[in-house]
Parts: structure tokens; sequence; C-alpha cells
């Protein structure tokens, strides 16, 4: 069985370890969110004050041209590219993953109407992250299409039925964990003539993604998760170069024109990803998010997304472990698969009833994991405890030291206080 020397002695040997130097992190926290909210780079708050500073301050609006604020969407885009198995001038981080999702299924639904017209159905996971949902029941309604909602193991019939015109799917489930082989689900929908729209918030940065070995079309994440780019930091776009120039996005901006400074009156879009950008970008936002990708610059140097998910993978395995060892008997059980190649970057526990109550206790002892509520079916459906693990900076201690809280939690029946059953606004 692991001891905490055990895991001190994994955390002197890691390979990674100075990476948590590259953030701020309270002291007393064991922060297992960082696959809702990435923590601080400590390199952020700086760089934010110079922007505000000099580039602002001072330089005005000469910064656009001076400071490159101009084309940072794009820059950002070719410095994260690699880590998404994408290629330079292929992705630029801009607006919201709700947002750009509303804009590669738009393009989906004209390239699937233009080329088959026959196919009406958009297929995705009723396990879906809802916003992902939303704006799918908005596009559909808007190009005549129909939304249908299934489980994992529904998705290849679905296919067969040779109607489907777009396959949505987020790769790393949020709530679950579970991990889509994307490769083969990519070459199944293909076959059967689907597009294939990929949400990699739960798997950038955290997993290996190779957009283009998989022949994806197009994809969507977020910049505030494992990127750690800060609250509501802007996400990134990709299209497959196949597609990227085919269609003029919905949201047909001025920063997506060929030549916004050209103020033509009719709409030229920008080659390539460049038009899925539309207004005046966040500087600030980007600025701060730069940080968080220059961290990912500083993990190429120690085995890159190779050594990330060895990491990953070492840590969940361990909290399983401990769980499982130290929790038994509590009426926990885990929801993400034991298969690696099935596990995203955290685990996921169900337990029938006071999920709710447990993580706020764990969170009065400075345990941040959080509650994701089910929809009452069984099985995937649950309320579930979700840990992240975040190989950037959480330490085989910190797995260890979280579930001893959570044996404790269970062991003295602490969850029962009741402030730890009032539910917040945010959960
Ligand atoms: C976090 C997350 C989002 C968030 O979308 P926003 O537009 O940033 O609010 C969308 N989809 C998935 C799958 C997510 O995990």
């Amino acid at each position: 069985m692991t001891t905490l020397q055990d895991c001190r002695a994994r955390d002197a040997q890691d390979p990674l370890r100075s990476l948590r130097e590259h953030f701020t992190l309270p002291d007393g926290t064991l922060y297992l969110d960082g696959n809702s909210l990435g923590a601080l780079p400590r390199a952020a708050p700086a760089r934010v004050a110079q922007v505000v500073a000099q580039e602002w301050g001072q330089d005005l609006i000469t910064s656009w041209n001076k400071a490159g604020w101009v084309d940072l969407p794009a820059r950002l885009g070719d410095q994260f590219a690699p880590w998404i198995g994408a290629g330079q001038g292929q992705v630029v981080f801009t607006d919201t993953t709700s947002i750009n999702l509303f804009k590669v299924l738009t393009a989906a639904a004209r390239v699937a109407r233009a080329d088959a017209p026959q196919r009406t159905r958009v297929v995705s996971e009723r396990s879906n992250f809802p916003t992902d949902l939303y704006i799918a029941q908005s596009v559909c309604e808007q190009h005549g299409l129909q939304l249908a909602l299934v489980e994992p193991d529904e998705i290849d019939a679905e296919l067969q039925a040779g109607d489907v015109a777009i396959l949505l799917l987020t790769h790393v489930n949020y709530r679950t964990g579970a991990m889509h082989d994307m490769a083969a689900v990519t070459a199944r929908a293909h076959a059967h003539g689907a597009l294939c729209v990929w949400d990699l918030c739960h798997s950038a940065g955290a997993v290996p993604v190779d957009l283009l070995g998989a022949d994806a079309d197009y994809a969507v994440g977020c910049g505030y998760k494992y990127l750690n780019g800060g609250p509501g930091a802007p996400a990134f776009v990709w299209a497959h170069p196949r597609l990227a120039g085919r269609f003029a996005q919905p949201l047909s901006g001025w920063f997506g024109h060929a030549a916004p400074f050209a103020f033509t009156p009719d709409y030229q879009p920008a080659p390539g990803i460049g038009r899925y950008l539309c207004g005046t970008q966040p500087i600030l936002s980007l600025s701060a998010l730069q940080c968080g990708l220059d961290v990912f610059s500083a993990a190429e140097l120690l085995g890159g997304m190779a050594a990330l998910r060895a990491k990953s993978l070492a840590l969940t395995d361990l909290f399983i472990e401990l769980v499982e060892t130290h929790c038994a008997g509590h009426g926990l059980a885990l929801a993400t698969p034991r298969e690696h190649a099935l596990r995203g970057s955290q685990v996921s526990l169900t337990r029938d009833e006071n999920a709710y109550a447990i993580v706020q206790a764990l969170i009065a002892r400075g345990v941040v994991g959080d509650f994701r509520k089910g929809d009452g079916g069984a099985g995937l459906h649950k309320d579930i405890l979700r840990f992240g693990f975040t190989p950037l900076y959480t330490r085989f201690e910190d797995v260890w030291r979280a579930a001893q809280h959570l044996r404790e939690v269970l062991e003295t029946g602490e969850w029962q206080r009741p402030q730890f059953h009032q539910i917040n606004a945010v959960t």
C-alpha cells in the first residue's frame, strides 16, 4: 500500500516538479479543481499590470501595432497549436467556448447542407456539457436539423442510420472523465458521411490530442481550465485546413474580415481560421492567458505532453488506489474508467446521497474539488464528486492528503453539519 513517504519520494523524483513554481497557489489549499478554473500563473499579475500601465496607459492606440495586440489571438493560437496536434495558422484564441461552438457548428451545418442535404441530424451525448447541447439546439433550429441525444454506446448505431450530418462530442466527459478515442470515432463518423466536431475543454493541456492525426473536422476548447488563462479567458477554435476557408462564419464581424482597416461596406472573410474572429479582442484577458500558455512552453523542455500524461495517469491511479483502500465502505463508487486509454485527467466518484455535502465539507477543509449534479438516472447520471488532477502543479503528496481528508469527512460524518447542505449559486 502506498504511504505518505512514498508520495514524497515520487514528488522528489518528478521531472515536472519545477512547474509548480510557475503558479501562485494559496497556502493550506489542496486545489483539485483546475479542470473548472485553472490556477493563477505567477507571471500573470505583473504581465497584466504592464499591459495596463504601459501598453494601454502610455502607448494607447499605438499598441495595436507596437505591442502586437492585433495578432495576439493568432500568435497565442500558434503557440498552443502543437499541444492539440494542429498546424501553424490553424488556431485562434477568441470569444468563449460556447460562441466558438456556435461558429463551428454553423459552419459544419452549412457544409453538410451543401454537400449532403439528405443528412438532417446532429448527434451528441445526453451527458455532454449542457452549453454544448443548448448551442446545438439553436444551430439545429436555424438550419432545419434535428438534434439526437444518445448514450456513448449508442453513437455507432446512430451513425449507421446514414442521416447524420454532424457528430458533436466532448473528448473528455466533464462529469465522468471518460475519454473517447478521437481518431477511431472520427474515422467511423467519416465512414458514415458525418462531420465530426470535438470539444476539447477537458482535454486541451491535460491529455494528448492530435487533431490533424485524427483527421478531425472542427474543434473548440477552453482557456480557463487546464490552460490556466484566468476566469472567462478566451477559448480557442480550430478548423481543419480543408474546411477553414470554405464558409464564412455566422458572426461576420470586422476582425474576421480580410482587411478590417480597409473599412469597406461589404464583408470579405479573412482566409483560413482568421475569419473565426468577430469583434475587437479582449487584450487584457489574452495577455493573462499568454502567461498560462507560457507554462506549457516551459513544460515542453521537461518532456512535454508525454511527461504530463504520464504524471496525470500516475496521479489519478494513486487517488483511485487511496480512495479504494482508505475510504472503502462509505458508499463511494468510481465513475471514471480504470483503463488509461479511456481516462482524462480527473477522478469522479458517485454516491447515492449527500455527494454535495461531502464536497462542501472537503472545501471547508481546504480540499477543493467540485460537485456535479446527476439527472437522477442510473450509472452515468448519478451525482458526482469530481477531482481534477492538473499535472502542472499537483503533487503526489497532495493526492495523499486529499484522500485522507475524504476519509476523515466520511468517518466522522462531518458532512452532516447543516452548513454543508446549503446550495450555493455556483457549485
Ligand atoms: C467548461 C466547458 C464549456 C464552457 O463554455 P463557456 O462558453 O466557456 O462557458 C463548454 N463546454 C464544455 C464541454 C466545457 O467543459
